[in-house]
């Protein structure tokens, strides 16, 4: 049965996106796509074939459920890294199927051990070293246990990477944390390779390797930057405007577009109020259309009387309160309009387009909190 609105992924902006971003990092460098939170809303299942068909290998989720819907239907050569939860029988799990998994604590790090010294089967981790995020990893003590634990444990170890995040690359008022977390994941890094533990070095997440070029090292975990959305407004204009710009447009193409179409038409009178309570006063008589879309599926209270539609390539303005599964807009000024004509709540139609960060700054959300809470449940399609 059809759902009320439908996301399409349009892979000719994935393509423009991958290639500037690859662009970017250079040849050498591996591209780790990030498709934790569902792909950021784009849907895990329908990402992967169309990043795999572009190139991309590699994959990282959040925990062992996203992990397995990867793995599900990746290719058998493309390679997932777990970052974030697992418990005791996913660790087994993951490492049956050459899962690689984030080791952020001294305990993880035991049970990696444990669990591939029973299975016979070495456990592939990145090593995560805390340098200044205070959320996961292993600091400087960790490491006085960690770096004996791993020399006499290399037999059930593959070490693929060695790694760090960031407080926050995408705002200037982070940056000093930044520098000194750069400086002391370079101490970290050496240390390790003073023991003889030496892997692929990364750090950087979309924000990081577009804004300071020295976190690229040897892989990028590259999140919302392969949708087409900047990690801010910051970093969009330090690229922009910066002087070895060597693109006057802006590189990054939004892959999702997210659509309904209209339910209902409706005239009301000069002097009604429309929908619940009073929110809205019709201080003319007006055309109004239903859209079939609400809270429920994503489309937020905070867009009550504030938020825009496209349709028939011209702008709607909301009207009154969204509610659960619906809400109106002023159809006035869109001549013939009718019943299933398509709306744009995200994306472009004709001249005009709405983009995640207008929409996510209408609703006060982040570009990341708006895509990745994108109910699983709308369908998505490629276009
Ligand atoms: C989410 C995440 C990324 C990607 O971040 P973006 O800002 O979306 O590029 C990289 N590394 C880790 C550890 C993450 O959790």
């Amino acid at each position: 049965m059809e759902h009320t609105s439908w996301i399409e992924l349009n892979q000719k902006a994935l393509a423009k996106n991958l290639s500037f971003l690859k662009q970017r990092i250079g040849d050498h460098c591996v591209f780790a796509s990030i498709i934790k939170g569902n792909a950021y809303g784009h849907g895990i299942e329908q990402y992967i074939s169309l990043a795999e068909a572009r190139g991309i290998n590699l994959f990282a989720v959040y925990d062992a459920y996203e992990a397995y819907r990867a793995w599900s239907v990746k290719k058998p050569e493309t390679e997932l890294i777990i970052m974030g939860m697992l418990d005791k029988s996913q660790i087994e799990w993951a490492i049956v199927n050459g899962i690689a998994l984030f080791v952020f604590d001294t305990d993880r790090l035991y049970a990696a051990i444990e669990t591939a010294r029973k299975l016979k089967k070495k456990a592939r981790i990145h090593i995560e070293l805390e340098t200044g995020l205070n959320r996961t990893g292993l600091d400087a003590d960790d490491l006085a246990t960690v770096i004996p634990l791993i020399k006499k444990h290399s037999r059930y170890l593959s070490i693929c990477g060695i790694c760090t995040h960031y407080a926050g690359a995408e705002s200037i008022s982070n940056y000093l944390r930044i520098q000194n977390q750069i400086k002391l994941f370079r101490d970290y890094c050496k240390k390790l390779k003073k023991a003889g533990i030496t892997a692929p070095y990364h750090s950087a997440c979309s924000a990081a390797a577009l804004t300071y070029p020295n976190t690229i090292m040897d892989m990028v975990r590259f999140g919302i930057a392969q949708y087409g959305i900047w990690p801010s407004m910051e970093t969009k204009m330090h690229n922009l405007l910066s002087e070895e710009s060597a693109f006057k447009r802006n590189p990054l193409k939004p892959v999702l577009s997210w659509k309904p179409k209209v339910m209902s038409l409706k005239t009301v009178m000069q002097g009604t109020f429309v929908n619940y309570g009073n929110a809205y006063l019709a201080t003319n008589k007006m055309r109004l259309a239903t859209i079939p879309v609400g809270y429920h599926h994503g489309y937020s209270r905070s867009l009550s009387n504030t938020g825009h539609v496209l349709i028939r390539g011209k702008k709607a303005d909301v009207v009154g309160m969204v509610n659960m599964n619906m809400f109106m807009v002023d159809v006035s000024r869109v001549p013939g309009i009718g019943v299933g004509d398509e709306v744009v709540l995200i994306g472009k139609q004709g001249d005009l387009s709405i983009s995640v960060a207008s929409f996510s700054e209408m609703t006060k959300m982040v570009n990341y909190e708006m895509l990745s809470r994108l109910p699983y449940q709308i369908p998505r399609y490629v276009v």
